[in-house]
């Protein structure tokens, strides 16, 4: 929309900012009938799902909290390895209903090792949030009941994903 074309010329649209924002809503008014008086932690993988993460809690009408966790930068690749936790929660979840948010569902490797290591601190029950899957790149079965668009296997970038550290600020979504 307006703001990214001063910005960006290259790059094919794949998600329009209006689409985006829709979908934010749809899923904002989910959560809002699952976790009605439930009080959940929403905790925010950053940093690619910092956009998605500040619109959804904006949508929110039910009582909530907001954390925040990183791993280490892995990226987008079909090497193995694990990535390494730099960072949070910084509230107790123990016994609290947790909503992991997290920009793209890829090969599932890192939501499977979220759910591993925040499972160890407790919680009352986990589940994902994501704003884009690609199921055809899964290794990992992740249950997810939120999901904005299922995508198909292009690296895409824009608000909040990367192009090699930049472009996280557009408000729509490219492929290369
Ligand atoms: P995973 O393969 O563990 O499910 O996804 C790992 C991470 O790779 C995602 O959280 C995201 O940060 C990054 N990633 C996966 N696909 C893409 C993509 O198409 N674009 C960008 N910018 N990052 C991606
Ligand atoms: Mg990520």
């Amino acid at each position: 929309m307006e703001p990214d074309i001063q910005r960006h010329t290259r790059g094919k649209l794949l998600l329009e900012a209006d689409a985006i924002q829709q979908a934010v809503r749809r899923i904002a008014g989910q959560i809002d009938r699952d976790y009605e008086g439930k009080d959940p932690i929403l905790v925010c993988v950053l940093t690619g799902a910092f956009l998605f993460f500040s619109d959804l809690v904006r949508q929110l009408t039910i009582e909530h909290q907001v954390d925040f966790i990183r791993l280490s930068a892995y990226g987008y690749s079909t090497s193995p390895g694990k990535p390494a936790w730099l960072m949070g929660p910084s509230l107790s979840i123990r016994n609290r209903h947790v909503l992991v948010v997290d920009d793209i569902l890829d090969t599932g490797e890192t939501a499977s090792c979220i759910e591993t290591s925040l499972r160890m601190l407790q919680p009352q029950s986990i589940q994902f949030v994501v704003l884009l899957s690609k199921m055809s790149r899964r290794r990992r079965s992740v249950l997810c009941p939120y999901v904005g668009f299922d995508i198909d296997d292009h690296f895409v970038y824009g608000y909040g994903l990367d192009l090699e550290e930049r472009q996280r600020s557009l408000t729509s979504i490219y492929h290369v």
